[in-house]
């Protein structure tokens, strides 16, 4: 999508450090992060959101919880808080489907 911020991202349009990088994924930082750790985990395919999920995304949804996983690891998480949002509907901004994971002391909602 031409105009969407994260396919930019993903394009390397916009200057970006991913966190985790794979075939079908990309992660990085949230910009205005709500808790300690906030990384968010995007599909380089443009898929607006959880609404247009199908079954064809099986493999993809499963790659996402295995990024998840590491990225948890990588940051200790594991004994700690963490949480895994999806926002939809109005409360999502940037519609290009992506996964925060939001770790440690959590500041404000997403
Ligand atoms: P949502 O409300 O679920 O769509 O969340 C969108 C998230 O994207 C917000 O937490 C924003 O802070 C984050 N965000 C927007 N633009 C950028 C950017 N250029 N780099 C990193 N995170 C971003
Ligand atoms: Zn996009």
């Amino acid at each position: 999508m031409d105009d969407c911020i994260f396919c930019k991202i993903i394009r390397k349009e916009i200057p970006k450090e991913f966190s985790f990088e794979s075939d079908t994924l990309v992660a990085f930082p949230d910009i205005n992060p709500s808790a300690d750790i906030h990384i968010l985990i995007v599909p380089r395919e443009h898929i607006g959101g959880i609404a247009d999920l199908n079954e064809s995304h099986g493999k993809l949804l499963t790659e996402i919880y295995k990024a998840v996983n590491q990225l948890v690891k990588s940051n200790n998480l594991q004994d700690d808080l963490y949480r895994v949002v999806v926002n939809g509907g109005k409360a999502q901004h940037v519609p290009h489907l992506h996964f925060h994971l939001l770790g440690g002391q959590w500041k404000k909602m997403v």
